[in-house]
């Protein structure tokens, strides 16, 4: 039979598009040597081995890989403040490289997953984003508010290896040892501190799901989601070496590491330590015994070894957010007006009467974008018609235009 005729049982591939076709002793099956090739790497990897030729291509990788300050050199142009996180989260992904490029017989590099702790809007996602601008493994974000357990409304925990496989253009390899950023984590918190004696759908059963991803096991993964293709076949993906970032508000939370350094200060220090706890940071003393006693299950606790916190964002970092990263709210705006021709400027009291606002609202930085927009709208739609070359955004224009908005009322 000629080659191209024949194709691969596995992969489905024509023969022209082979090496190698190797038939079954009946000569009705064939396997393409890339398939072979496939299967041998997870029967390496089933037994514990060390799959032998990802670590090639991987070792070529680290050579490009930048070192733990270039990476948080870059988080500093994109995000204000927030140095502990910038640093855990540089050395985190710096490490994960090293260890997909670690050789099977040295001592056995286990992965640290990392988790994010800090109210919204504080720039959790933005670090995982930009992060992922930088990375040369595949990347995703997931919502775990979506995920339930298994049989529930809802997208099972398997889906976000759907993704990760989709940002890997399906690629197995390239997708087992991408980055998964979890974000939300703190909503499958379960309720209350006791282990509930009903099914908590929602919260402890996906954590134990989660747990199966996070220890790292073989999990058959639905290559197009959901439970919509049932007669898709599954696609086998090892999350051994997979990274996952989790981020999480954790609203209240202050309120359980206060009580647990209270406990603390009484029952083992003096008073003078006691008055070493800055109240307002609370955060910053963040441990894994908080975690616990927000909801999470030890295991996943266990599962997360590097915990970090972000600040929220006071008046000044507000300020910051709005001009100085490199792609900073007014640096947009001002961008949009020079394709027309029209030099923009934010006069010094309109960016504080911005932060004012944004600060009044509680709205933090998630708040500054469209208090912007809303000051920026009518400009926005008359000067392209207008001969102007200059426009300054004074503090009495932003107040006029806020109020024009009527943005208060929109926002509470
Ligand atoms: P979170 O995930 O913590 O809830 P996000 O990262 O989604 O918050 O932040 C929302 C928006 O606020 C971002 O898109 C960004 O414009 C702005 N922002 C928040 N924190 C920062 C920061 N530290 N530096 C710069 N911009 C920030």
């Amino acid at each position: 039979m000629a080659k191209k005729e024949i194709t691969c049982s596995y992969c489905g591939r024509p023969g022209e598009l082979c090496d190698t076709l190797v038939p079954s002793s009946d000569g009705k099956s064939y396997i393409c040597s890339d398939c072979i090739s496939t299967i041998n790497d997870m029967l390496q990897t089933y037994k514990g081995g060390q799959a032998t030729k990802p670590g090639k291509k991987i070792k070529d990788d680290l050579q490009k890989v930048p070192k733990p300050a270039e990476i948080k050199a870059f988080l500093d142009q994109y995000i204000i403040g927030q140095d502990d996180a910038k640093k855990y989260l540089s050395v985190a992904v710096y490490n994960h490289y090293k260890r997909l490029n670690q050789s099977s017989d040295d001592v056995d590099i286990e992965k640290s997953n990392i988790i994010l702790v800090g109210p919204t809007g504080t720039g959790k996602t933005l670090l995982a984003r930009t992060i992922a601008r930088m990375l040369d493994v595949p990347f995703t974000i997931v919502d775990a508010t979506v995920l339930t357990q298994a049989g529930y409304v809802g997208e099972d925990i398997e889906s976000l290896l759907t993704r990760l496989l989709q940002a890997a253009d399906y690629d197995v390899e390239k997708a087992e040892r991408g980055i998964v950023f979890i974000d939300e984590i703190d909503k499958i918190a379960r309720k209350g501190d006791n282990p509930s004696i009903t099914r908590d759908v929602s919260g402890e059963g996906v954590q134990q799901g989660l747990l199966k991803l996070l220890e790292g096991s073989i999990v058959n993964v639905p290559p197009q989601g959901g439970r919509k293709h049932p007669e898709q076949r599954m696609i086998p993906v090892d999350t051994k070496n997979i990274l996952f970032m989790c981020g999480g508000a954790f609203d209240g939370i202050e309120q359980k590491i206060a009580q647990r350094m209270n406990t603390h200060v009484v029952g083992f220090s003096t008073d003078s330590t006691r008055n070493r706890v800055d109240k307002d940071d609370m955060l910053r003393y963040v441990a894994p015994q908080d975690l616990k006693s927000f909801g999470l299950i030890p295991e996943i606790i266990g599962r997360l070894p590097i915990l970090t916190h972000l600040n929220p964002l006071d008046r000044n970092a507000l300020r910051r957010v709005l001009t100085e990263p490199k792609n900073a709210i007014t640096r947009q705006y001002e961008k949009l007006f020079a394709m027309d021709g029209v030099k923009l400027t934010f006069e010094g009291e309109a960016l504080d009467f911005i932060v004012d606002k944004a600060i009044e609202y509680k709205l933090g930085a998630r708040g500054l974008r469209s208090i912007v927009e809303a000051i920026m709208i009518d400009a926005m739609y008359d000067i392209p018609s207008q001969n102007i070359k200059e426009f300054a955004v004074t503090r009495k224009y932003a107040e006029d235009k806020l109020a024009k908005a009527h943005f208060e009322a929109n926002a509470v």
